[in-house]
């Protein structure tokens, strides 16, 4: 699960990991007030959406006065904002944050995550901050310090030294990391965070080290542990399908091709959406319908896969263990039924009560496709849909990257606040 940089800032305030002075705002008039009552002389203005780079799409501008505060934010509230981290129909603006402007000597990155090649939390820091970390990591790949940390023993003051060396810290400064290092430690073991990301962390003028950024991601099996996070959630910025699955606990991921998929369990709708591809197909989506299904389940995914407009066909692959195939058919036909559903369905089922299951279909007069096994099933699939000749390329969700940064394009400040590089 992903949170806004205004709650992910809240967070580091209570993990004792330095941010400038700010407050979230809906309105462009709240967003003035908020301003009011911060000291500085100048004020950033920045979009609240789940996801990064907005600096490079006009998502953060540094305002100089209350009323340029106001006028920013009311450009900003209400519009969709498209990065190069979204997709082309961008997120939601609906609230900004407004912060004390600083003025920037260094710009770095820092972030924690799960190394799964050493099965422990590591720390990636780079003095090359505020700029694509996958750019970073891809031309110079030196300017990248990974940092695995031992889980009984937590950061160490020589793997603080060690980062510090790399940034070019001085002595007051690397005390500084210290502290945000074993904050961001703590904060992570305590809410089951995913991951955390500084992008930039900064060195102002004057020598603080302040969270510029904040990005935050949590592992949703755990979100239902911390109350807290979960009250965090911003269903507005999730893929609407997606978050309707999870009201039905099904697990959805919407891809980019014309074969809708419904499979229980994640290993085999992975087979699945494989063989697909193996025939010439292409997935639609990712849909684990889970192993203890039901009928009204059954239709809820059915909806979910038709509410996209794309489908050709749609492809049904159920392992009858726990639930039995003729429950399973009974809820296919039903929602097939409810639907009036025009597009081929072909429906692989295996398992128990599998006769049962597969007469019902055949016997339904709704024109269902059964199929003998997976390879044959993904094939029949496959054919139906290139039926009007087209199989678009699917265009994968960037669900696996780790979120980079962006620099502004350059405006105009009074010296206090250029950025001194
Ligand atoms: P992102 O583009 O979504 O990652 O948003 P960031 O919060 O990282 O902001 C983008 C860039 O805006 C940063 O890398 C900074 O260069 C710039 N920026 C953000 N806040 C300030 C500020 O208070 N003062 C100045 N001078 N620049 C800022
Ligand atoms: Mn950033």
């Amino acid at each position: 699960m992903n949170i806004h940089e205004y709650q992910a800032k809240q967070l580091f305030r209570d993990f004792a990991v330095p941010v400038p002075q700010g407050d979230v705002a809906t309105s462009s008039e709240q967003a003035r007030r908020v301003a009011q009552g911060l000291t500085s002389p100048g004020w950033v203005v920045k979009a609240q959406i789940h996801a990064g780079a907005r600096g490079k799409a006009g998502g953060v501008k540094v305002a100089r006065s209350l009323d340029e505060v106001k006028d920013f934010s009311a450009a900003m509230l209400g519009t969709r904002l498209v990065t190069h981290q979204t997709d082309s129909k961008g997120l939601p603006v609906n609230s900004v944050w407004i912060e004390e402007a600083s003025s920037i000597k260094n710009e770095f990155y820092l972030s924690l995550l799960v190394d799964r090649e050493t099965e422990r939390l590591i720390f990636i820091a780079s003095a090359a901050g505020g700029m694509d970390i996958e750019a970073v990591a891809a031309e110079t790949p030196e300017k990248i310090v990974r940092v695995p940390v031992h889980p009984a023993a937590g950061p160490q003051p020589y793997q603080c030294r060690q980062i510090a060396a790399t940034l070019g810290l001085g002595k007051d400064q690397q005390s500084q990391l210290q502290n945000i290092m074993a904050g961001l430690y703590e904060l992570f073991l305590a809410k089951d965070c995913s991951q955390i990301e500084i992008n930039p962390l900064i060195a102002t003028e004057d020598g603080q080290l302040l969270a510029l950024d904040a990005k935050i991601n949590f592992d949703d099996n755990a979100v239902a542990l911390h109350p807290d996070i979960a009250a965090m959630r911003d269903a507005a910025q999730e893929d609407a399908k997606e978050a309707e699955a999870k009201q039905f606990d099904l697990n959805y991921i919407t891809l980019g091709g014309n074969i809708g998929c419904m499979v229980n369990g994640a290993g085999l709708a992975m087979a699945t959406m494989d063989m697909v591809k193996l025939k010439g197909g292409a997935p639609a989506n990712f849909l684990d319908v889970g192993g203890g299904t039901n009928k009204d389940k059954v239709k809820e995914a059915f909806k979910l896969i038709l509410s996209d407009g794309c489908i050709k066909a749609v492809l049904v692959n159920i392992f009858g263990g726990i639930v039995k195939c003729d429950v399973i058919a009974a809820g296919i036909l039903a929602a097939v039924e409810e639907m009036h559903l025009t597009i081929p369905v072909v429906v692989r089922l295996e398992g128990t009560n599998v006769e049962q299951g597969l007469a019902l279909l055949k016997n339904s007069g709704l024109g269902l496709v059964t199929a003998e096994d997976l390879n044959d099933a993904a094939e029949q699939a496959v054919k139906l849909a290139v039926g009007d000749g087209s199989s678009p390329s699917p265009t994968l969700p960037p669900f696996l990257e780790v979120g980079g940064g962006g620099s502004l394009p350059p405006v105009a400040l009074p010296p206090s606040l250029e950025v001194g590089k």
